[in-house]
């Protein structure tokens, strides 16, 4: 199920900031525009490589800087384990994940699938549930496509 992307508008993170004491410098308000753009859950070195394409002078570090403070202010979610490179969702509205292991790509799902989920009772020995986010891990269309095909062999 294809879902729009609801992504937190300009005006408001520009109040989260605001409202933290923190400035969203020139700097930061591009690496958001880029990042809220893409909707490919992209991650650091991806902004980066697009935001310097109008901020040349930006540095990888910058980006990262600017990705952990949106991160800690609660405008965007790192997904994927930390064994990944963290890849960053703008879209702080429900939703759960299709996750591609051969190509890595990152597909929204609609939130409709924990309406159909039980929470197991044993979970109550962890703690309270507040909010369910699935990630469905597999073999996107494309990658499955390709592999129908007859190929050359790829070095892994
Ligand atoms: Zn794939
Ligand atoms: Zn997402």
């Amino acid at each position: 199920m294809k879902r729009t992307k609801t992504t937190i508008p300009e005006q408001d993170v520009a109040r989260v900031f605001r409202l933290h004491g923190v400035r969203l410098t020139p700097q930061r308000l591009s690496i958001w525009q880029e990042l809220s753009r893409q909707r490919t859950h992209p991650g650091a070195e991806e902004v980066y490589t697009a935001v310097r394409r109008r901020l040349p002078t930006v540095s990888l570090d910058t980006v990262y800087r600017a990705l952990h403070l949106f991160s800690s202010l609660g405008l965007i979610e790192p997904i994927g384990s930390d064994r990944q490179r963290a890849r960053f969702d703008t879209d702080m509205s429900p939703h759960h994940h299709f996750i591609c292991e051969r190509c890595g790509a990152i597909h929204d799902v609609g939130s409709a699938v924990e309406d159909q989920l039980k929470i197991p009772p044993t979970l109550a020995c962890c703690g309270r549930v507040e909010r369910v986010q699935i990630e469905f891990r597999g073999v996107c269309k494309g990658c499955a496509k390709a592999e129908s095909e007859p190929h050359e062999i790829e070095n892994e």
